[in-house]
């Protein structure tokens, strides 16, 4: 087993990992209860459960979150980043050598596009917006 590890350049937003959960309510038990039970006259269970789903934007073969690039940090960050990986490298790169360039016009735009998604999803936050450098161990 070996260990890679690889430093990303990120435009876009950090965000907490639990925002790729979501949370889904399903019926307790088989039986047919009558409105407002809160539980179950026939089995006792509760008359619903809250399962704790991945959220379904989330495309795990294209590691995509609403359509943009999605990197998990270390796996005790908590955190998870998503938006444009402008760069990558890997673990014997000199990190001094890293250069990349994005036009503002391109910065705007993307801004714009990453914006207009997470706020209705009320994932949107300005402050956690900008470039990021994520070290991913896998
Ligand atoms: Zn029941």
């Amino acid at each position: 087993m070996s260990v890679t590890t690889n430093i990303y350049v990120v435009l876009g937003i950090k965000l907490s990992e639990k925002v790729l959960h979501i949370g889904v309510i399903e019926p307790g038990c088989p039986h047919k209860l009558p409105a407002g039970n809160k539980f179950c006259p026939e089995c006792g269970k509760p008359s619903e459960v809250v399962k704790n789903e991945y959220h379904p934007e989330i495309d795990w073969d294209n590691e995509t979150f609403f359509g943009f690039n999605m990197l998990q940090g270390d796996e005790y960050s908590g955190s998870v980043y998503l938006g444009n990986i402008i760069a990558k490298l890997g673990a014997y790169d000199d990190f001094n050598d890293i250069c990349f360039s994005v036009s503002e016009s391109r910065r705007a735009l993307f801004l714009k596009k990453l914006r207009s998604k997470l706020l209705p999803e009320k994932l949107w936050d300005s402050k956690a917006y900008g470039f990021w450098l994520v070290r991913v161990v896998s």
